[in-house]
């Protein structure tokens, strides 16, 4: 078992509310705490039950709080130590004074994730868990939520667990093949063998691939704005936010850099992204501006081109729709408040744009609603083009390890086909085990471990 020195923190925010929790964990925590802590009716806190009492100064018996109690001893606890906390009065000042007391009793502040990461290196969860409780904090939207809830069911963990099973049994084989060559045993052929990987290349390759839902689900889909200068881009944000983030001017070219804000579609969380007008730049930070809206146009998920319906189609126009070409999105006629209009859809399908046109007011707000049902459509097309069976992963440190053992699995297969010697499969097995092992931590550096938890906050 894991231990080390007793860390506290406050588990709750910093500011005022209606309560406060101090998490005190680690071999002296009951110890440091019940030196704080005076019982109503002065009976020990009973194990996993709350306790009314007081929060004293051991040096004076000063009273600090009135405050309620609880101790979970270890294993069966958060981080699997001892874990003690207080739920004080909601008060920065009280936090702070209890916090003070704890320390002089012989505890130590926690850095971030230090809770989080004792119940992983204890086993009370795996990596896949702990960024999933990270994200359950982070989520903004029921996609997200849902994402990080069947992560924190461990389902993850498992599916990678069996695929690493899968190939350390292939990686047995193997040995037996090196150890026992001469014994005439009954092992798998080559073209078994190769088969076997072949299979399992393709499960992981199936998980690999479950990085777009998972990542849409987690992070939301990115829709990038685009227009030339004055099509109405930075007020159609404003509408989509329903608030001024964006500055909206008739002087061309306001918006100079890459503007980018959430809002949620249904389930989906999206992320907007307001560019600098396609067209050719006047000066040298303009010019800047420019280059930036077409690598957010690359990285994009959806596009959102907008087109001014009260002028005529221009050659700034025309380089909206080529960066249109094959994307995914949902094309806007703006001003459309303003009559006659001059664009109409039907030159915009003639061009050759091929994603829904809807005609489309910033100012009037028309087309407000069909604009969020189309972009809701769009995320769930691209949700729907990848694998579905369940799980899927949302970081890139998953993609990259399931990428890492999906590379090694590959190479494994062309050496067993080959004829090369079973040391050569064996190795290219293990760093596949390797690798899924990384994506759980059960193989881990404390590198891997730091980047992990660094994203947590204090007390989690
Ligand atoms: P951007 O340069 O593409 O970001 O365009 P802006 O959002 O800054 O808008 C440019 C100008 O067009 C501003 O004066 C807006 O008030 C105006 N504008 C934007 N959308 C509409 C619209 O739907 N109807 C009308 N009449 N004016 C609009």
């Amino acid at each position: 078992m894991y231990t080390e020195d007793t860390i506290v923190a406050p588990a709750t925010p910093p500011g005022k509310g209606a309560v406060a929790i101090v998490r005190l964990s680690g071999g002296r925590a009951t110890q440091i705490a019940m030196a704080l802590w005076h019982s109503q009716g002065s009976t020990a806190p009973r194990p996993r039950h709350l306790s009314l009492g007081e929060i004293r100064d051991p040096l004076n018996g000063a009273i600090v709080d009135r405050a309620m109690c609880v101790v979970m001893p270890g294993p069966a606890s958060l981080t699997g130590e001892d874990v003690v906390e207080f739920y004080c009065h909601g008060g920065p000042y009280i936090v702070r004074r209890v916090l003070g007391l704890a320390i002089a009793a012989g505890a130590r502040m926690a850095e971030r994730g230090e809770f989080s990461r004792r119940a992983f290196l204890n086993g009370r969860m795996d990596l896949t868990e702990a960024e999933a409780v990270a994200d359950l904090i982070d989520v903004r939207s029921e996609s997200a939520l849902q994402q990080a809830l069947a992560q924190l069911s461990g389902a993850l963990a498992q599916r990678v667990g069996h695929l690493r099973s899968a190939v350390i049994a292939i990686r047995a084989h193997l040995e037996a093949e090196i150890d026992f060559a001469d014994e005439g045993l009954n092992l798998p052929g080559r073209k078994e063998i190769a088969a076997d990987i072949a299979r399992l290349a393709d499960d992981v390759a199936l998980l690999h691939d479950s990085f777009r839902r998972g990542r849409l689900a987690r992070d939301g889909a990115r829709a990038a704005i685009v227009g030339k200068p004055n099509a109405g881009k930075s007020s159609v944000l404003n509408l989509l936010l329903g608030a001024d983030r964006a500055i909206v001017t008739a002087v061309p070219g306001t918006t100079r850099d890459v503007i980018e804000e959430s809002v949620t579609l249904g389930p989906w969380p999206l992320v907007l992204q307001d560019t600098a007008g396609v067209r050719e730049a006047g000066d040298e930070v303009e010019r800047i501006g420019i280059g930036r809206t077409l690598t957010s146009v690359a990285e994009a998920d959806l596009l959102i081109p907008v087109f001014d319906s009260s002028r005529p189609f221009e050659d700034e126009d025309a380089r909206v729709l080529a960066l249109c070409q094959g994307r995914a999105g949902v094309a806007l006629l703006n001003k459309s408040d303003l009559r006659p209009p001059i664009l109409s859809p039907a030159d915009l399908l003639g061009r050759g744009l091929a994603m829904p046109i809807l005609r489309f007011s910033a100012l009037s707000a028309e087309g407000t609603p069909a604009l969020r049902d189309e972009l809701a459509l769009a995320v769930e097309a691209l949700a729907a083009a990848g694998p579905d069976d369940g799980v899927a992963i949302s970081r890139e440190r998953h993609r990259q390890a399931l990428a890492k053992a999906l590379e090694a699995l590959r190479s494994a297969r062309a050496s067993a086909l080959s004829g090369m010697p079973p040391e050569m499969v064996a190795v290219d097995a293990a760093s596949a085990a390797e690798a899924l092992g990384a994506l759980t931590g059960e193989v881990g550096t404390e590198d891997v471990l730091d980047a992990v938890f660094r994203e947590f906050c204090i007390g989690k």
